[in-house]
C-alpha cells in the first residue's frame, strides 16, 4: 500500500463482513479502552501482516499479536472473543516477536470450527493501540477481501500527545497479586491501561525486574505476567494516592476461599518425640492403617550427549503433545463434573506447558546436544530452581506443579506407562507428589497420603480434602526410610503416622473406621428428622450455603433451612454488579431448593480484603478493620438498596430472613431497618422480612441487648468473632490452631449474647465454623444457643450429637467452661464431659 511518512494505508488481514468497534460483542473492545479499531469477522483462517513492521507483541497463547508500522503506528491483531481462553489450542503462530514481517505475510493460521464452538465469537479486532498519536480513517465499510485497503492511519497532527510527566509529587507503590485469569493479557491489560488514563499521575507495573508503563498495551502485555503472579505497581504525580487504588482494585480480582481453608494439625512437628511416631501437618483429616506404598520420581541415567539434534526436538515435541493431550482429558473431565479447583489446577499446568521460557531452555539445550530427557528436566530444574530462590511457599507450591510435569512428559518420552499396582489400601508415601499423582493414586483407592515436604495449602492438599483422602504432609525425610509395605496407622487429624503400630492398634483402627461408617449410616438416614435434646429442648440445625445448587444438596441433607446464604457468591469473579433483577432470581432459587424452610440471607459482606471488580473501594491499611460488611453501605448505599429491593421480591416472603454482617452498633441497625421500611412502603408490602444481626465483633456481643430490642434475632459469626476478640488473623497459618472459637473469652461472649437476646425474647444462631464442630455442641446448647448452621455433609451428625444431650446438664456445665484458662482447657472439659468417640 501506498504510504507517505505521514500516512499509511492498513491491508485487510483477514477477509469477512466489516464491524464497527462499538458492534463488536465485548465491552472492554467496543469501548475504546484498547485503542480506536475496526473488527472483522473472519471467513478465512490465517492472519495476515496489514503492512510492513516489526512484530513487537506476540500472546502466549498464540490468539494476539501486535505490529509496530514503519511510521511507529502499533496495531494489535486479536482473533475472535475471549480466545484467550483456549490456551494456544486451535492456533499456529507462523512468526516471532521480533520478527521484521512485510504486508500480506501469514502470521497466525487458526481453527476457524473450533473457536467458533468453544469461544463467545469469532469476530477479530484490528486496534490502533497508541490512538493518542494517531487517527484512524475508516476506508472499508461492509466486507472486505484480505489485501483489499482497510483503513488509513495519519500522525495526529494537533499535537495534544500529553507528555508532561509530574515528577515533582511523592511516588506511592503497593504490592498485589494478579487473579485474573489467563494473567495479564489483552483485555485486562487494556483494563489497567484505562484505569491508569484516568489520572494525571505516571503508573508503571513491576514484574521481576522488567517494568512497562500502565498506559502502554504492549508494554503491559509485553511483561508477561501470568495468573498468580504478585507485581509491584507504582504512581508518580499528583493524584498518585488515587490512581495507585484504582490500580490496585483493577489488578485485583475477589476470589472465594472459604473451601479451601486448609486444616492444621494442632501439634506441630517439633513437639513430638513419640518413639515410631512420625509427626505432620494435617492436610487432609481422616484415620487409616494399611501397607505403606513408596512411590518414588523418574531418575535419569548420565546422558551420552551424542544425539540428533532434529530427532530429539520431534521426540519433545510430540511428548509434549501427548501430556498436553492428557491434561486437555482430565480438564474435560473437571468440567464436567464441575470440579473447579481441579480445573483451575490443570489448566494452569497447561498453560505452563506452554510457557515459553521453558520449551525455549529445552530447545536451546537440544540445539546443544543434550537429550530430549535431559534437556527437559533440566529446564524444569532451572526454573524450579527460580521460584524456590525466592522463599515464597506460593512459589516453591509452584515449582511443584512444574516437577509434576517433568516426571509426566519424562514418563512420555521414556513410554513408560503411568502405572504401578498399588497394593489394596495402601498408604502412599513420597518426597512430594503431584496433583496428577494425587488423581491417579485416588483413582487406584489409595487409602491415605503422606509427604516428606508440602504444604497444607498446596494443590495437592486441596485435591486430597475434596477428594476424601487423609493426606499429612511435611513429615520430614525419614517418611522416605520406612520399608515398603510396611503396616502403618496414618491419623491425619492429629497430624499422626504411626509406624509401627501392634495388632491391637490396626483392629481398633479398623474398628473405628467400621463403627464411623455405620454411624454415619444411621446418621444420615435419621437426618430429615427434627432434632431435640433427650429433655425436649429442640435445636434447629440449618446449613451455611453460597449458592442455590449447594441449598439442594443441603435441603437432600436434612438441613431445618438456611442458617446463612453468603451472597458474594452473586458478586465476585465479574466484571459489572448483578443487577435486581439477577439478584431476585438467585435469592428465589435458593428458596425454591429449601422446599417449605426458612432461608436466611446475609447482605453483601465485601469490602476490606475482598474486592469487587467494579466497586473500586480506598486501600485499607487494615483491610479487616475497615469498610467491609455493613458499613460498605457507608460509602455505597444504592448497592446495600439495591440488595434489599431485590430480597423484598421474592416469595413467599415470610421464608426468608435477612441477616446484617459486622454490626458494631444499633445505629447501623435502626437505619437499615428504617430503610427496610420505606422500601416495603414503596413496593406496596404489607409483610415485612425478620430482620437479624450478626454478632462477630466483640461490641456486637457487648450490645446484645440493645441489638435485641430492634432485630428479630441474632446470628453468631464465630469466625470473625475469633479473629476480633483474640486479635489473630483467621487466615494466618502459623497461628490456624490458637484461633479457636472454644476460648474461654469467646465463650463468655456467647453467653452474652445469649442473655441479652432472652430479655427481648429473640432467637440467637450461631453460622460460624463452630456450630459445625461436634465438641462445641453441647456448650452452644447449654449456652442458650438454639439454632445451629453447619456445613450441609454435617447436618445428620450435628443433629446426631444433639439428640444425646441432656441440656439442663449442658447448661449447668457450659457455665463452668467460662472460668477455664484456655481454648484447649475448654476442649479437654468437653471431651471428657460429652466425649466423642
Ligand atoms: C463468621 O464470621 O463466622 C461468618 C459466618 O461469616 P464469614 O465467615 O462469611 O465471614
Ligand atoms: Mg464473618
Amino acid at each position: 500500500m501506498s504510504n507517505n511518512n505521514n500516512v499509511l494505508t492498513l491491508s485487510a488481514p483477514l477477509s469477512g463482513p466489516v464491524l464497527a468497534l462499538g458492534n463488536v460483542p465485548d465491552e472492554v473492545f467496543a469501548s475504546g479502552a484498547m485503542g480506536d479499531g475496526l473488527a472483522i469477522d473472519p471467513l478465512n483462517d490465517c492472519l495476515q501482516a496489514p503492512c510492513d513492521g516489526v512484530i513487537i507483541h506476540v500472546a502466549r497463547t498464540g490468539h494476539a499479536l501486535t505490529i509496530r508500522a514503519d511510521n511507529g503506528a502499533e496495531v494489535l491483531m486479536h482473533v475472535g472473543i475471549d480466545t484467550v481462553e483456549l490456551n494456544g489450542e486451535g492456533f499456529a503462530l507462523l512468526v516471532k516477536e521480533g520478527a521484521r514481517v512485510s504486508e500480506g505475510q501469514p502470521l497466525v493460521q487458526f481453527d476457524l470450527d473450533r473457536i467458533a464452538r468453544q469461544c463467545k465469537s469469532l469476530v477479530s479486532l484490528i486496534i490502533l493501540t497508541n490512538s493518542e498519536r494517531f487517527e484512524l480513517q475508516p476506508i472499508a465499510s461492509k466486507t472486505v477481501k484480505v489485501g483489499e485497503a482497510l483503513m488509513r492511519i495519519a500522525v495526529r497532527t494537533s499535537a495534544s500527545v500529553q507528555t508532561a510527566v509530574d515528577n515533582s509529587a511523592a511516588e506511592v507503590a503497593a504490592c498485589v497479586r494478579i487473579t485474573h485469569r489467563g494473567g495479564l493479557h489483552a483485555r485486562p491489560a487494556a483494563l489497567i491501561r484505562k484505569t491508569a488514563q484516568g489520572f494525571s499521575s505516571q503508573s508503571q507495573l513491576h514484574f521481576g525486574d522488567k517494568s512497562a508503563a500502565c498506559d502502554s498495551l504492549i508494554g503491559l502485555m509485553g511483561l508477561g505476567i501470568g495468573e498468580g503472579d504478585e507485581v509491584r505497581v507504582s504512581c508518580r504525580g499528583k493524584d498518585c494516592e488515587a490512581a495507585l487504588q484504582a490500580l490496585v482494585a483493577a489488578l485485583s480480582v475477589a476470589v472465594h476461599e472459604e473451601h479451601h481453608a486448609p486444616v492444621v494439625a494442632t501439634t506441630p512437628r517439633w513437639a513430638n518425640t513419640e518413639a515410631n511416631v512420625l509427626q505432620g501437618v494435617c492436610a487432609a483429616p481422616g484415620l487409616v492403617c494399611g501397607p505403606l506404598f513408596r512411590l518414588a520420581g523418574i531418575e535419569l541415567p548420565e546422558d551420552t550427549g551424542t544425539h540428533n539434534v532434529d530427532e530429539q526436538l520431534q521426540r519433545l515435541d510430540a511428548a509434549l503433545e501427548q501430556v498436553r493431550g492428557e491434561i486437555r482429558n482430565t480438564l474435560d473431565h473437571a468440567r464436567r463434573r464441575k470440579n473447579v479447583e481441579e480445573e483451575e489446577i490443570f489448566a494452569a499446568h497447561l498453560a505452563l506447558l506452554e510457557d515459553p521460557a521453558l520449551l525455549d531452555a529445552a530447545t536451546a539445550a537440544i540445539e546443544q546436544g543434550s537429550a530430549a530427557t535431559h534437556a527437559w528436566r533440566d529446564a524444569i530444574q532451572a526454573q524450579c530452581a527460580v521460584l524456590l530462590a525466592l522463599g515464597k511457599p506460593l512459589f516453591a507450591e509452584r515449582a511443584n506443579d512444574l516437577r509434576d510435569l517433568q516426571q509426566r512428559v519424562l514418563r512420555a518420552l521414556l513410554g513408560e506407562a503411568w502405572h504401578f499396582e498399588l497394593p489394596a489400601g495402601a498408604i502412599v508415601s513420597a518426597h512430594e507428589l503431584t496433583p496428577s499423582d494425587l488423581l491417579q493414586l485416588s483413582a487406584q483407592r489409595a487409602a491415605g497420603i503422606c509427604m516428606a515436604e508440602g504444604g497444607a495449602t498446596s494443590h495437592v492438599a486441596i485435591l486430597a480434602r475434596g477428594k476424601g483422602l487423609p493426606c499429612l504432609v511435611a513429615l520430614g525425610s525419614e517418611v522416605l526410610d520406612v520399608p515398603q509395605g510396611q503396616r502403618v496407622v496414618l491419623d491425619a487429624a492429629n497430624g499422626r503416622l504411626e509406624l509401627a503400630p501392634s495388632d491391637a492398634r490396626h483392629a481398633e483402627v479398623h474398628q473405628i473406621r467400621e463403627t464411623q461408617k455405620l454411624r454415619r449410616q444411621q446418621q444420615q438416614a435419621q437426618a430429615q428428622q427434627p432434632a431435640h435434646t433427650t429433655d425436649g429442648v429442640s435445636i434447629e440445625v440449618a446449613a451455611n450455603v453460597a449458592s442455590s445448587a449447594e441449598a439442594q444438596v443441603a435441603f437432600d441433607n436434612g438441613a431445618d433451612g438456611v442458617g446463612l446464604l453468603r451472597t458474594e457468591f452473586l458478586f465476585v469473579d465479574r466484571r459489572t454488579a448483578p443487577d435486581e433483577q439477577e439478584q431476585r432470581q438467585a435469592y428465589q432459587a435458593v428458596l425454591d431448593a429449601m422446599g417449605d424452610k426458612s432461608v436466611i440471607i446475609r447482605t453483601i459482606d465485601v469490602g476490606g480484603d475482598k474486592q469487587l471488580d467494579y466497586l473500586p473501594l480506598p486501600v485499607e491499611a487494615n483491610p479487616v478493620l475497615g469498610l467491609r460488611g455493613i458499613r460498605m453501605a457507608q460509602v455505597r448505599p444504592e448497592l446495600l438498596d439495591q440488595q434489599l429491593r431485590a430480597l423484598l421480591q421474592v416469595s413467599p416472603l415470610a421464608r426468608c430472613r435477612i441477616l446484617l454482617p459486622m454490626v458494631s452498633e444499633v445505629d447501623e441497625l435502626l437505619q437499615i431497618r428504617q430503610r427496610l421500611d420505606e422500601l416495603c412502603v414503596e413496593l406496596e408490602l404489607t409483610q415485612r422480612p425478620e430482620l437479624g444481626v450478626m454478632i462477630e465483633v466483640p461490641a456486637a456481643a457487648l450490645m446484645a441487648e440493645q441489638l435485641a430490642r430492634h432485630a428479630d434475632f441474632l446470628s453468631i459469626g464465630t469466625n470473625d468473632l475469633s479473629q476480633y476478640t483474640l486479635a489473630m488473623d483467621r487466615d494466618h497459618a502459623g497461628l490456624a490452631a490458637r484461633v479457636d472459637a472454644l476460648h474461654p473469652a469467646l465463650l463468655r461472649l456467647i453467653a452474652q449474647t445469649c442473655i441479652g437476646a432472652a430479655k427481648h425474647g429473640r432467637w440467637v444462631g450461631v453460622c460460624g465454623a463452630l456450630a459445625s464442630d461436634p465438641l462445641a455442641t453441647p456448650v452452644l446448647v447449654g449456652l442458650g444457643v438454639s439454632e445451629l448452621s453447619v456445613s450441609p455433609p454435617q447436618i445428620g451428625e450435628i443433629k446426631d450429637r444433639v439428640r444425646h444431650l441432656d441440656a439442663a446438664q449442658c447448661r449447668q456445665l457450659s457455665l463452668e467452661l467460662l472460668d477455664l484458662s484456655s481454648a484447649k482447657a475448654v476442649r479437654q472439659a468437653c471431651q471428657h464431659h460429652w466425649p466423642l468417640s
